[in-house]
Parts: structure tokens; C-alpha cells; sequence
């Protein structure tokens, strides 16, 4: 069979299908998806069983299709905050995104398809179904939607030795492993090993009886500054201090205790340094939850298990037959460098503003759709690289701000943003006469020109030299 489109996007995770969506909203082309998986929604698909969003519902997914209801939630870790999806919800919002793009009948969505790269007659695409090749006539660009494709529990290799005997499940096994009288060994330092520590704790695990094996402690975002909507203030105000500390930083930890010392960051052990940042975030209960574990083993990574011992890369610590170990140890999200999201025929969907995957993607649809030279579109959409290390954060946030403060000279583009359901802060305006917003507009303000140019001398990288300078209005163009 010879397929015929004028994009043919690669990977129907978040990215592809958030991009597919804007775009065909904003132009009359042609689209194909593809992805290796037998249902839309890319990692989602293979989640484990209890994962939840960690970020609101209420900017999460595509931007034409609604993902919850936008309530509140009243009891739980997250009470008072906006609903979060799980996994299943997550989901069914991308299946139900797919069948709608499908049905406009200018998108095709193919799961169970392989991307192989470019034939001598087109790109080549393999039915995993049938093992029959493909092509694939591009009129306009591939969308490489896979190019920060995570790592995952499900799929990834263990990354160390294990003796014969060992319990060792992958989180999406924990439900169906754990039982009573049994200890646990949790092995991870990311949001999966929080996950995995906060369903035992819900399933009434006695914190001593867990031991975390945590190779690098993490900083986490308050989730009270990621609300949306009626909320909008807190996320404004997280801005504010991010500019503040920003700009009064003297290296890169003080500005670190700068956000712990205003509430914006967290750690689960204060005593401790923490030096990896992920973007991931807590609630306060979250957090009192995890601060009951008080067994955490901080010897690096996990070399290899043997029958009476966790062998790690600078020392080793005693389990036994009754210890289940719960593997967190994927990366999760990729390290892949930057490269330029728009390249003579194909896009590299990768980060803009910081944390915000969907709306990422789609803004990148809008302006495929929108402008036609690629510099153009990549002075619009410089790619912004998902942090690791706290060393990351300087570059994250002042490249955020500085495209941000672009966006707000194209008035086509500003529009969009204020509207879409993927901006955390389109009900910014609706509440711009609250004072708790104007106090935090007005801090932002004061702040963030010389957060800008303090955050680029902290940026080691140098990667942001050679930008235009530009700060955002408050929360420019969202
Ligand atoms: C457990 C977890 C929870 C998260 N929670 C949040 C959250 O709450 N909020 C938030 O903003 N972000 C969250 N994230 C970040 C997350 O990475 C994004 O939300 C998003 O789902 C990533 O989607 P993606 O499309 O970029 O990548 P993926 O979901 O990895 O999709 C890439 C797809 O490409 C396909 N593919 C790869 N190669 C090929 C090929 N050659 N041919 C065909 N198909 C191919 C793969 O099969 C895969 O389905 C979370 C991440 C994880 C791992």
C-alpha cells in the first residue's frame, strides 16, 4: 500500500497527537500518525496501574478535547486542588482524541505501525500486525513525535545484576506482588519511586518497613502553584518567586534555597542536598506522607541484588527473601540534547516552555501552520531541553521567559496562547482585578528582566547565548 499525506507524524503519545490536533485546527492538511503501540497515548499506554497525572487535568491532553471536569478534589493527598487523571482516564482521552481526529477525515491514526526511517520510495512504515511494508509519501514534513521518547518501568531493562531468588517486580507489578508481612525496597529517586512509596503508605505499609533506595535526592514543586483556572493566582505567584529568586541569586544553590526558603521548591529530607530536578511536584501531604520513611539508603546506584545484599556503587546494604523490590529505576524523560524543532522536511517535537509537554506540541502545530520560514519559526519555538540536575534550572526557566516575551510581539500567536485549553494561565485575565493576582503580577514584574540576564550568567552552558533578550509580560502570552 502507498500512503499519501503531507505530514506523517511519528508517534501518537502526547506530542504527536497535541501537535496533530493544532494543526489540523489551524490549516487544511493532510496528517498520518503512527506509532508502534497498539493504542494511542505513547507511555501512557504501558503506565502502571495506580499512576495519576501529576499536573492538573485541566491543561493536560489535546487542545480540542476536555481531560476531566475541572473539579476540585475534596479528599486525598490532593484535596483542594484540581482534579489530576489517572492513568485510564489519560487514556481514554487520547483514544477518544484519536477517533475524533479520525473523523474529521483529514487525519489518519495508524497504532501498530513502525516507523523505519526513509525508503528509496518514501518513508517506510511496517504493519506490526502483518509485517507488510509501507510507503509513505510525505508532501510536507515527518514529525519526529519520539525524539524525547521516555524510558519507562514497563519497557526499560533492569540497569543492574539480580541473583536467582531475588523479588524484583517493576512498579506495574507492585499491586499484584506485595503482600502482607512483607518489606519493601523501593529503588529510585524520581516521581515512579515517590508513586511507589505513596501506594504503599495508602495500602497501609508501615513506614518502617519500607527502605528507599534513593541514589540522588530530588527538588519538587508545591503542586499549589500549579493550579489552574479559579486558582490561577498561585500559579502566578509561583512565577513571581521563580523571578525573584531569579534575579537576586547568587549561584546556583542560593537560588535553590532562595525557592525552598519562599515555598516554591521542596524536599522530602531538608538536611540533605538535593541536586536533581525533574519538574516533577508534590502536595503538602504528599510530602508529611514520605518524611514518615526514615530508611533511606544513599550509596548511589544499585550495582547488583544478591540473596542477602544490595550491592551499590559506594557501598552495600542487607536485605533478604521476605524483601520486595519495587524497580523505579527507568529515567523516565529523555536526556536527549537540543536540535532545531524545524529542519529542512521534518520537525523534532521537543520542550519550549518549561513543563508543559501538551501545550508544547501544539504550539508547535500553530506555528507550522502559521509561518512559513523554519529560522522564523525556530526564533518562535527555540527548543528548551527537560531539566536533570538543579544546574538545568537557570537555562529552563530564562529560555521560558525569553520566548515567551517573543510571543507576545506576534499578536496571531498571543491569541492563541491565551486561549488554548494547554496554557496553565489562560484564566489569568478573568481574575487580573484580584489582589493576590495584581501583588503577584506586580512582584513578577519588578523581577524577572533582571532574573533574565542573572539566570543566563548561571547557565553554564552558554547555550543561550546568541538569543534575543525579551522578557514576558506577566505570564507573557499564556
Ligand atoms: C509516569 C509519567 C507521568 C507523567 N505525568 C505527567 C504529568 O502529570 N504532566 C505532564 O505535563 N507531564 C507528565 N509526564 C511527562 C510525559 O513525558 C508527557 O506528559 C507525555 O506523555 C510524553 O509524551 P510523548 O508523546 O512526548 O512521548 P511518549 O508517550 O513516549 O510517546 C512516544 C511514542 O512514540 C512511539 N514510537 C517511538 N518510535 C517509533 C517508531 N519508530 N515508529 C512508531 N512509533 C514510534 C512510541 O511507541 C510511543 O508511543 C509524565 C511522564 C511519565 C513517564
Amino acid at each position: 500500500m502507498r500512503i499519501n499525506t503531507d505530514y506523517l507524524v511519528v508517534g501518537a503519545g502526547a506530542s504527536g497527537l497535541a501537535f496533530a490536533d493544532a494543526l489540523v485546527a489551524e490549516a487544511d492538511v493532510e496528517v498520518t500518525v503512527v506509532d508502534r503501540r497498539s493504542a494511542p497515548g505513547g507511555h501512557w499506554v504501558d503506565a502502571y496501574p495506580f499512576v495519576r497525572l501529576h499536573t492538573p487535568s485541566a491543561y493536560y491532553g489535546v487542545s480540542s478535547l476536555a481531560l476531566g471536569e475541572d473539579r476540585i478534589d475534596e479528599v486525598g493527598e490532593n484535596a483542594g486542588y484540581y482534579e489530576r487523571a489517572r492513568g485510564e482516564e489519560v487514556r481514554e482521552h487520547f483514544a477518544k482524541a484519536a477517533e475524533r481526529l479520525t473523523e474529521s477525515g483529514r487525519v489518519r491514526v495508524l497504532t501498530r505501525h513502525e516507523h523505519l526511517g526513509a525508503g528509496s520510495d518514501g518513508e517506510q512504515i511496517r504493519d506490526l500486525s502483518t509485517g507488510d511494508l509501507h510507503d509513505v509519501a510525505v508532501r510536507r514534513k515527518v514529525v519526529d513525535a519520539r525524539y524525547l521518547e521516555g524510558s519507562i518501568p514497563a519497557t526499560h531493562a533492569v540497569p543492574f545484576q539480580v541473583a536467582p531468588g531475588v523479588l524484583l517486580v517493576p512498579i506495574n507489578d507492585l499491586p499484584a506482588a506485595a503482600r502482607a508481612g512483607c518489606s519493601y525496597a523501593v529503588l529510585g529517586s524520581g516521581k515512579t519511586a515517590v508513586d511507589a512509596c505513596m501506594w504503599l503508605l495508602d495500602n497501609d505499609v508501615q513506614p518502617d518497613r519500607i527502605r528507599w533506595i534513593r541514589p540522588r535526592d530530588a527538588w519538587f514543586y508545591d503542586r499549589r502553584h500549579f493550579q489552574p483556572l479559579e486558582q490561577v493566582s498561585a500559579i502566578m505567584e509561583g512565577n513571581a518567586l521563580d523571578a525573584e529568586a531569579g534575579a537576586q541569586a547568587a549561584n546556583v544553590e542560593d537560588l535553590f534555597e532562595r525557592l525552598e526558603a519562599s515555598g516554591r521548591l521542596v524536599r522530602i529530607d531538608p538536611a540533605w542536598p538535593a541536586r536533581m530536578y525533574r519538574g516533577t511536584m508534590l502536595s503538602a501531604r504528599e510530602l508529611e506522607a514520605l518524611r514518615q520513611i526514615a530508611d533511606v539508603v544513599r550509596l548511589g546506584r544499585v550495582r547488583r541484588i544478591e540473596a542477602d545484599r544490595i550491592v551499590l556503587e559506594r557501598g552495600e546494604t542487607p536485605t533478604g527473601p521476605d524483601v520486595l523490590h519495587v524497580d523505579c529505576t527507568a529515567l523516565g524523560l529523555s536526556d536527549a540534547p537540543a536540535t532545531p524543532i524545524f529542519q529542512p522536511s521534518r520537525i523534532v517535537l521537543q520542550p519550549v516552555r518549561h513543563l508543559s509537554p501538551c501545550f508544547n506540541a501544539a504550539i508547535v502545530g500553530f506555528v507550522e501552520a502559521h509561518r512559513d520560514d523554519d529560522a522564523d519559526k525556530n526564533r518562535l519555538c527555540p527548543p528548551n531541553p527537560y531539566a536533570s540536575s538543579i544546574e538545568d534550572w537557570p537555562r529552563m526557566i530564562s529560555r521560558t521567559w525569553r520566548t515567551e516575551g517573543r510571543w507576545l510581539n506576534e499578536p496571531d500567536l498571543s491569541a492563541w496562547v491565551a486561549n488554548s485549553r494547554l496554557n496553565l494561565l489562560r484564566a489569568l485575565p478573568d481574575h487580573a482585578a484580584e489582589p493576590s493576582v495584581q501583588t503577584a503580577v506586580k512582584r513578577y514584574l519588578t523581577h524577572v528582566r533582571a532574573a533574565i540576564e542573572r539566570l543566563k550568567q548561571l547557565d553554564g552552558s552558554s547555550s543561550s547565548r546568541g538569543e534575543e533578550s525579551g522578557a514576558g509580560g506577566p505570564g507573557a502570552g499564556r
